[in-house]
């Protein structure tokens, strides 16, 4: 039954981060106007509104233009239920999981706003530390790490800048790294970056390969985080850490 209730719990803030991947990017605020269909505007009925349901019974479109609607916002939402089952699982039902459930769920909307602008949002990047330094463990080892991996990747950055002369990583990639360090204390966030970096590997090949744009960096961070923060304990055995 408890289960049952966190993963609808999950469903619903995945429609909510729906909302933020939507509007942030574009600047709308994220209260108003009501949710509407992004192509024909015709304001959205209760029950088309539901999560993953809603796009079921609709068949994948719009109920009143029949336009197709995109399948990230089931996806998301799914994913959102998934994250939620998972740290819920970890952490047990306690005031942290709720923290942590919610820092891994704005990496997910810094992660889809990421693949579809090649940007990352401030307001949605520092929500997500505030919530990593309030999650489990103490707050001031949350802090102190958190503070230790900036610290760390702004060197980094800066050493890169120089040597590439150009603007090696964003800000972004440094809150993102204070917010690993918060959740997964200095030695996970170590493993976690390396985890991004050989999955993201082969798509940056491809990516340069193909003339395509700049490969999406924050999609592999966050799966790497919650990677770690999942399997910790077994992977940190696994290498003999
Ligand atoms: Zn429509």
């Amino acid at each position: 039954m408890e289960w049952f209730f966190i993963i609808i719990v999950g469903l619903c803030f995945g429609s909510f981060a729906n909302v933020l991947i939507v509007r942030l990017p574009s600047n709308e605020s994220i209260a108003f106007p009501a949710s509407h269909c992004p192509k024909c505007k015709h304001k959205l009925r209760i029950y088309h509104n539901i999560p993953l349901l809603s796009y079921i019974f609709l068949g994948g479109k719009c109920a009143f233009c029949k336009k197709p609607i995109s399948i990230v916002y089931p996806l998301v939402e799914l994913s959102s239920a998934i994250i939620f089952t998972l740290i819920f699982y970890k952490l047990g039902i306690t005031v942290f999981a709720i923290f942590t459930s919610l820092a891994f769920l704005l990496l997910l909307v810094l992660s889809i706003i990421d693949m579809k602008t090649l940007m990352a949002s401030d307001s949605v990047n520092f929500s997500a530390l505030a919530f990593a330094i309030f999650s489990s463990g103490s707050f001031v080892d949350n802090a102190t790490n958190a503070l230790l991996l900036a610290g760390a990747l702004s060197l980094l950055r800066m050493g890169l800048s120089s040597l590439l002369k150009k603007e090696a990583m964003g800000e972004g990639d440094i809150i993102l790294g204070a917010t690993m360090g918060a959740l997964l204390g200095a030695k996970g966030a170590l493993l976690a970056l390396f985890i991004a970096a050989l999955a993201a590997l082969l798509p940056a090949l491809y990516n340069r390969r193909n003339n395509q744009a700049e490969t999406p960096f924050i999609p592999y961070l966050s799966f790497g985080t919650l990677v770690v923060f999942i399997f910790e304990q077994r992977l940190f055995d696994l290498l003999g850490w």
